[in-house]
């Protein structure tokens, strides 16, 4: 069957909730993609800010390999030396203390929101309390991150959603005060927003939040689902901020392609979940936690952090020039490390198609960003090339 009409069959089955690009993936290699086909492509997008060690990481494969034959899971009734090893290092690399390990992003923001649930209903002896989001948020698409996923069109639809969520303007300090009560559980964030179009938070104002949060007992959690495990330079973002949140949510990154997720919280916050409050069945099995642990060593080994900040630098330099070389097609070019965005003044979508049509896959972010977020382990050499690309493409939009 040819590429097309094996596309035409496999979407008879597909529930139709992606827009698929025409493209059927088969492997990769270090930072590039193969369609069935044999063509070929850059990976700018590492399967949404997820592949941090690129394709086929030999020490990374065999891990999970291994851990394949050795023991794949046994539910959390038992202890495994993978999942201690993990929470170790997460707790190690986050400044937290205490671990839960989930399947995906959603679920770890699901028991972000119960945890601070619950640290406010021991506190006040009722389960009253309210949660303030950010606009132009991302969470997740289960039902409790979707709540306080600030873009209307992905909620709108879903209700009614858990109720008692207030949304405050991100970077502005008044908006999130003047909606902070004595019911107040938590205010949750992106230190820099993904999906929302690539807004770092500013300093004075995360730093605000912080203070205010302190000052009236609110729990803090920052999302560092997309912006955590290195991707700004630093493991998490907050430590560039001199930060500390009560609750962090990973995930992404955390097991580079094994899909794992974890919220994590300082002890005395944690210690508001005891024994039946929360649980699940695959969370933090030997099999994803084998390949966190495996992650966290690579980073070490592989010193991912300076070289994340090299090279964000580095690209920070191209788009700049990209930025200055096309005014009338680019608005604004923002970002950390390697999460960068340029905000478009035309739709972002034909340029995205063109950029993989020409041998180079990005993503967008919001209404019209273009999203950098490639795996962390590109060289300058792969700038360069998606640059080219990318000048290409822009070129032929004039
Ligand atoms: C991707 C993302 C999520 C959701 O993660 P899933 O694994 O898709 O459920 C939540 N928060 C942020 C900031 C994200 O980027």
């Amino acid at each position: 069957m040819d590429k097309k009409n094996w596309i035409i069959e496999a979407d008879r089955h597909f529930m139709h909730t992606y827009n698929r690009y025409p493209m059927v993936l088969d492997h990769g290699d270090g930072v590039y993609l193969y369609e069935t086909d044999g063509t070929k492509y850059l990976d700018f997008a590492a399967g949404i800010a997820v592949f941090a060690l690129g394709y086929g990481n030999k020490e990374y494969n065999e891990a999970v390999k291994a851990q394949v034959d050795k023991l794949l899971h046994t539910s959390n009734y038992y202890y495994t030396e993978p999942a201690g090893d993990a929470a170790r290092d997460l707790c190690e690399a986050s400044g937290m203390d205490r671990v839960f390990f989930t399947n995906s992003g959603t679920e770890a923001v699901e028991g972000a929101l119960k945890l601070a649930r619950k640290y406010y209903y021991n506190k006040h002896g009722e389960a009253d309390s309210e949660i303030i989001a950010m606009d132009h948020s991302f969470h997740g698409r289960s039902m409790g991150a979707l709540a306080v996923t600030g873009t209307k069109k992905y909620r709108e639809a879903f209700g009614p959603l858990i109720g008692e969520v207030r949304f405050a303007e991100y970077n502005n300090l008044e908006s999130v005060a003047c909606l902070m009560n004595e019911k107040t559980a938590a205010v949750i964030l992106e230190t820099v927003q993904g999906e929302g179009g690539i807004y770092p938070a500013a300093k004075e104002f995360l730093q605000g939040v912080r203070k205010l949060c302190d000052e009236k007992g609110i729990l803090l959690i920052l999302d560092e689902i997309q912006c955590g495990m290195g991707r700004t330079g630093t493991m998490f973002a907050y430590e560039q901020y001199d930060v500390k949140p009560d609750i962090i949510t990973v995930a992404k990154a955390l097991g580079c392609g094994v899909p794992v997720g974890a919220f994590a919280a300082r002890n005395e916050v944690a210690a508001s979940m005891v024994p039946g409050d929360h649980g699940s069945t695959y969370g933090g099995n030997p099999f994803a936690c084998n390949a966190v642990r495996t992650v966290f060593d690579l980073y070490e080994k592989l010193d991912i952090l300076n070289h994340v900040k090299e090279m964000g630098e580095y690209l920070f330099g191209v788009l700049k020039d990209i930025k200055a070389e096309f005014p009338e097609l680019i608005a604004a070019h923002r970002g950390i490390g390697l999460m960068q965005g340029l905000e478009l003044k035309v739709p972002v979508g034909p340029v995205v198609k063109s950029c993989i049509e020409s041998g180079c896959i990005l993503i967008s972010a919001g209404n019209n960003v273009i999203r950098f977020v490639p795996p962390l382990v590109i060289e300058p050499c792969h700038v360069d090339e998606m640059a080219q690309v990318l000048r290409k493409v822009l070129s032929e939009c004039k």
